[in-house]
C-alpha cells in the first residue's frame, strides 16, 4: 500500500515498518499499546511515569505502540516528537476519530510482542502493575487480567450504572464478562493472533477478550483518578456502548420477545373465553372504551419495542454485511533506523 504524502509538520525523518520490528533476539518483547484521544494534558505524564518501568524490565525489549485516534489537539504532535526521541515508540495515526474499540484493534494488530499491553494514555490503569502482569505470565498464563477492587475515583452514578451493567449482561450472555475488568489486561501471542481471527466490525473488545478465552489469571489494583483531562466517555455515549456490547454478545433479547409475545396472547385469548361465556349466560355487556383503549395502547407500545429489538438487531447485520475496514491509518511514525 503506498503511505501518504509527507506532512511538513513533522521534519525528522521516519520509516515504515511493517513487521520489521527486530529485538533483541533471545529477549520477549513486551508491547504496549496506547490509544490516545485528545489527551493532549496526558501525553508527558505518561510516559513519565512509565519510562522507569519499562527500563526495570531488564529481561524485555519493550515498545509503545501509540495508536493517536484522531485526536483535535496537539497529542499527534507530541507522541510524533517522543517517537523521533525514542526508538521504542512507535506512533500508528488514524485517518479520525474511529472510537476507543477500533484503536485499540489497530493498536493490537500493528503490535509485535511475544505479550502484549494494552493500556489507558490517563493513567487511570496504573503501570506499576506491569511487572505483577508480566510475572503471571512467565509462570504460565496466557491471559493476566487486571480487576480493579476499588472505583473510588469513578462517580457514584457510573459504578451503578456499571454493576448494574455486568448484571445484565452476564444473565444474558452466553459468556461471562468477569466484573470490574476493563481493557488494562496482559494477553500472550497465541490470544492476540485468536483476536485476529475474529473478523466482527463492531467490536467490543472485553466481550471479544471473553469469547477467545484462555488460560487466565488475575491480579488485583485500585483505579486511579486521571492524571490529567476528561473522560471521553459521556452517560450518552457509555449507554449505547452497554447497548453495543449486549446485542454482540447475546440474542436473549430477541428471544424475549416471543416469550412476551406468547404470553401477552395467551392472556388475549382467556380473556377472548371469559368474555364470550359472560355474553352467552349475562347478554351483551356494556362496552367500555376505557379499557379498549388501554389494551391497544398497551399492545401498541410493546410492539413498537418489539421492533426496535428487531431493529437493533437488523442494523447491526446490515453494518457488518458492509465489510468495512474496522479503521483507517493515515500513517505511521517510527524513528528511522539506520
Ligand atoms: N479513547 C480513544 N478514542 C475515543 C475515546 C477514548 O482512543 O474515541 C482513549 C482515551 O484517549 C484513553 C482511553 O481511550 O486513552 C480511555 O478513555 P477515557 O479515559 O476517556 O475513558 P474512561 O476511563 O473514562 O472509561
Ligand atoms: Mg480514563
Amino acid at each position: 500500500m503506498k503511505d501518504a504524502p509527507a506532512v511538513n509538520l513533522y521534519t525528522y525523518t521516519y520509516a515504515i515498518p511493517v513487521n520489521s520490528f527486530d529485538h533483541t533476539p533471545g529477549k520477549p518483547l513486551l508491547s504496549l499499546v496506547v490509544p490516545f484521544y485528545n489527551e493532549s494534558q496526558a501525553v508527558a505524564h505518561f510516559f513519565h511515569r512509565i519510562n522507569p518501568i519499562l527500563a526495570a524490565l531488564e529481561r524485555f525489549d519493550c515498545e509503545i505502540v501509540c495508536v493517536n485516534d484522531g485526536s483535535a489537539d496537539d497529542t499527534l504532535a507530541q507522541l510524533v516528537a517522543i517517537s523521533s526521541q525514542d526508538s521504542r515508540v512507535r506512533v500508528i495515526d488514524l485517518s479520525r476519530n474511529f472510537g476507543k474499540e477500533a484503536a485499540l484493534t489497530a493498536g493490537l494488530n500493528e503490535a509485535q510482542g511475544d505479550a502484549v499491553i494494552p493500556i489507558d494514555a490517563d493513567l487511570q490503569d496504573p503501570p506499576e502493575l506491569i511487572p505483577r502482569l508480566i510475572a503471571e505470565w512467565q509462570s504460565g498464563y496466557e491471559v493476566v487480567l487486571a480487576k480493579r477492587v476499588n472505583r473510588d475515583s469513578d462517580s457514584y452514578m457510573k459504578r451503578k450504572t456499571a454493576a448494574l451493567f455486568y448484571r445484565l449482561y452476564n444473565a444474558v450472555s452466553d459468556i461471562k464478562l468477569p466484573e470490574n475488568v476493563g481493557d488494562f489486561r496482559l494477553i500472550d501471542r497465541q490470544v492476540l493472533e485468536s483476536l485476529k481471527q475474529l473478523p466482527e466490525n463492531r467490536r467490543f473488545m472485553k466481550g471479544l477478550f471473553a469469547w477467545v478465552g484462555f488460560k487466565t489469571a488475575t491480579v488485583e489494583y485500585a483505579r486511579e483518578a486521571r492524571s490529567a483531562g476528561e473522560s471521553k466517555f459521556s452517560g450518552w455515549r457509555l449507554w449505547n456502548f452497554a447497548l453495543e456490547g449486549i446485542t454482540s454478545f447475546s440474542t436473549v433479547p430477541l428471544r424475549w420477545w416471543t416469550y412476551c409475545g406468547l404470553a401477552i396472547s395467551l392472556f388475549a385469548f382467556i380473556y377472548g373465553l371469559i368474555i364470550i361465556f359472560k355474553t352467552l349466560i349475562y347478554g351483551i355487556d356494556m362496552p367500555g372504551y376505557a379499557s379498549i383503549l388501554t389494551v391497544v395502547l398497551f399492545l401498541g407500545g410493546i410492539q413498537l419495542i418489539g421492533i426496535g429489538v428487531l431493529g437493533e438487531y437488523l442494523g447491526r447485520t446490515y453494518l457488518e454485511s458492509k465489510g468495512r475496514p474496522i479503521y483507517l491509518i493515515r500513517r505511521r511514525y517510527q524513528q528511522a533506523e539506520d
